[in-house]
C-alpha cells in the first residue's frame, strides 16, 4: 500500500505521538513542540493536528478559524514558556525562498534572547 502524505510527513507523525518530540502545549487542533535545533534559548513549533495546509500560502477564507488560532496559541506558549513579558517574534517560513523545509504548516515562537531585526 502507498503512504499517504500524512504517515510520510514528520508533523503529521509528530502529533500523532509517533516520533518523540518534548511537547510544551497541546489541545484537540494543535500540538507545540520544542524545535530540535533552536535558534534562540526558547524556540518552539506550534503545530496544526490536520495537515490541511503545506504551508501558509493554501490558506483559504476556510482557513480563517486555523489561522487565528495558530497565532493565539503562540501568545498562549509564550506565555507558558517565559518570554511573554520581555518579548518574543512568531514566524512562519513560507515555500523554498522563505526557507520552509517542512511541508505541513507550523509557526516558530522564539525568544529567550534579544532578537535581530531584519533577520537573516
Ligand atoms: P521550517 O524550516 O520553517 O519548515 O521549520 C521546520 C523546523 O522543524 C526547523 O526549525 C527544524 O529545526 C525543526 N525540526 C525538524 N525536525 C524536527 C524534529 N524531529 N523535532 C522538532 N523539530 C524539528
Ligand atoms: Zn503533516
Amino acid at each position: 500500500m502507498e503512504n499517504t502524505p500524512e504517515q510520510s510527513c514528520l508533523f503529521c507523525n509528530i502529533t500523532a505521538g509517533d516520533s518523540p518530540s518534548e511537547v510544551v502545549y497541546r489541545d484537540d487542533h494543535v500540538v507545540a513542540i520544542k524545535d530540535i535545533k533552536p535558534q534562540a534559548p526558547v524556540h518552539v513549533l506550534v503545530i496544526p493536528r490536520e495537515h490541511d495546509l503545506e504551508s501558509l500560502n493554501d490558506a483559504s477564507g476556510l482557513d480563517e478559524n486555523l489561522l487565528g488560532r495558530l497565532l493565539y496559541t503562540a501568545a498562549k506558549v509564550a506565555n507558558i514558556m517565559g518570554i511573554a513579558e520581555s518579548g518574543y517574534r512568531v514566524v512562519i517560513n513560507t515555500g523554498e525562498a522563505g526557507g520552509q523545509t517542512v511541508p505541513h504548516l507550523h509557526v516558530h515562537v522564539l525568544g529567550g534572547r534579544q532578537l535581530n531585526w531584519p533577520p537573516g
